[in-house]
Formats: structure tokens, sequence, C-alpha cells
């Protein structure tokens, strides 16, 4: 089968498991997911899984994507905010979708990489940084969106804080690092008060405080 055509039966599996929203599916058809994954894994990039990159981490399942990328509900006018860069794949979504993205990544490694391909697919509205991503980015804040693609054992302070307060919007898997009950969190913000719903089951990488020693 050709890479179109797996492309678009993943994109109907998706709307079949309940990622309904056509501008998510008409993003995920714009990103080659193909370039974001290592080569080994070519021939599963539209496969609906997480495969492995760099560093031990791992591209999300592409349901997960565009699950969480719905509950966002993110319009061409706003600032979005991503903690986890990882491959970029998630980030290459959200530039199809957002006025800009900030994306923060803790291993250098990955974040090099990422940028290779954004370059490569001219996607020139993703701003990137190395660094300790449960801080968020207070100098580009507020957001009008944040996604966390790493497990939360708690929804952190600071990211709260950098939410707009007019209607700002975090999602967030929050849960134990080992991978075993997690849960997708959405977060609304309006003026101080906050309201959180829980949305589903997921096994996210966790999300680790501080930046690796550069020399290790
Ligand atoms: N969104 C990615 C998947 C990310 S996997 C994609 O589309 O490919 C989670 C990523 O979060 C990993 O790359 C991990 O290094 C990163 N991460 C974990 N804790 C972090 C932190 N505190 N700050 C920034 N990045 C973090």
């Amino acid at each position: 089968m050709s890479v179109e055509s797996r492309k678009i039966r993943l994109v109907m599996d998706l709307r079949n498991a309940g990622v309904t929203d056509t501008k998510v599916l008409a993003a995920i058809e714009r990103v080659p997911r193909e370039q974001f994954v290592e080569e080994a894994f070519l021939d599963q990039a539209y496969a609906n899984q997480a495969l492995p990159i760099n560093c031990g981490q791992t591209i999300s399942q592409p349901l997960v994507v565009g699950l969480m990328t719905q509950a966002l509900e993110i319009s061409d006018r706003q600032k979005v905010l991503e903690v986890g860069t990882g491959s970029g794949y998630q980030a290459a979504i959200l530039s199809k979708l957002a006025r800009r993205v900030y994306t923060v990544e803790r291993h250098r490694d990955l974040l090099v990489e990422a940028e290779r391909r954004f370059t490569a697919l001219g996607l020139h509205n993703i701003t990137t940084m190395v660094g300790d991503g449960y801080k968020g980015w207070p100098a580009q804040a507020p957001f009008e969106r944040i996604l966390v693609t790493a497990a939360a054992r708690i929804v952190p302070p600071d990211l709260v804080a950098q939410l707009s307060d007019e209607g700002g919007i975090m999602v967030i898997p929050v849960g134990d690092g080992s991978g075993q009950s997690q849960e997708v969190i959405r977060v609304r913000k309006d003026g101080k008060r906050f309201e959180s719903e829980r949305l589903f089951p997921v096994r996210f990488v966790p999300l680790v405080q501080g930046v690796p020693d550069a020399r290790a």
C-alpha cells in the first residue's frame, strides 16, 4: 500500500475513533508523519501507534494526537505552548491550526532534529527552546492554549499561571510516571476561575523536571 493510501486509511480510522473536527483531520493529512519517525520505523509511520524516538522518548499515537489537539479547540488567531517537543510531530500539527507555536524540550538532541524537520517542511510559525517545560515559557506568556505531551503528577502551577485568563485552555496528561493510570485533563481558565474535566486514559512518558546535564 502506498504512503498516501495508508495515510487516508489512518485519517478514516481516527474519524471513526472520535476525531471529528475537520480542521484537525486536515492538519493530520497535511503533516508527513513519515518525516518524524526513525528510519527503522518508516513502514509504521501511518500505523495508529506510538513509536520510539531518540533519548528513550516516543512520538505519540496518532489517535492521541488527534484527540488532544481536538480537545484544545484551537483557532488560527491563537498562541499555543507545547511542552515536550519530542520528534516535533505534534508541534507541526499545531502549527497548521494556530497563529504561533512555542515548543519546549529538555533534550537538546531531540530539539535539533525537530528544528531541522520544521525548516525542511517550511513551518515558520514554530519557535523552539531547550528548557524545563514544567516552568513553561514566562517570557512569551500568556498563552491562549497549552498542550503538555508528557505525564505530570500534578498540573504544574507555572503553566496554570501562564494560561490566558480569558478562556484559556490547557490539555495535559496527569498521573504517575510508570504509565499506569494516566488521564488527559482539560483545564479551562476564566478570570480567576478554573474548571477541569477528565477526558480519556492515556500512557505518556513522564514529565521530568530540570534539563539533562549537557556533558552527560
Ligand atoms: N510531542 C512529542 C511527543 C513527546 S514525548 C511528539 O510529537 O513527538 C515527551 C517529550 O517530553 C520527550 O521528548 C521528553 O524529553 C519531553 N519532556 C519531558 N519532561 C519535560 C520537561 N520538563 N520539559 C520539556 N520537555 C520535557
